[in-house]
């Protein structure tokens, strides 16, 4: 099992992913014990980072982000240690984890869009 978890690294927000619930919970205490903080703090934290890297689009209610967009595919996308795309930390940030065998995907089709009120979760056709 997969789960994608919340890591905050002084200014830097980024998605985690873990083999196992165990190894997410391990890294939730880890992360704890490093900062000093707790799991709803670092949570806020995370979100506050977040809303710094986006512009809200008056018109169409898109987040637009500033960050980094992807070349090949005009997706926004959050740099840490990997690239991780930015409307999947929204999704992770603001509505909760994002089970396996699914992608997430935009309502508005603005693929650099981060606003989590249009994100909807999908089930992959197949099997990755
Ligand atoms: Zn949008």
């Amino acid at each position: 099992m997969w789960m994608a978890d919340i890591r905050v690294n002084k200014q830097n927000v980024y998605l985690g992913v873990f083999n196992s619930e165990l190894e997410a919970q391990e890294a939730r205490i880890r992360a704890e014990f490093d900062y000093g903080v707790d799991p709803a703090s670092k949570l806020e934290k995370a979100r506050l980072a977040f809303e710094e890297l986006y512009i809200p689009e008056p018109n169409t209610g898109c987040y637009l982000w500033l960050e980094a967009i992807r070349k090949n595919d005009g997706y926004g996308a959050k740099r840490h240690k990997k690239v991780d795309l930015a409307h999947r930390v929204s999704y992770v940030l603001f509505i909760g984890p994002i089970p396996r065998g699914f992608r997430v995907l935009h309502t508005c089709d603005v693929r650099s869009c981060v606003n989590p009120g249009h994100l909807r979760l999908e089930k992959h056709s197949k099997l990755e």
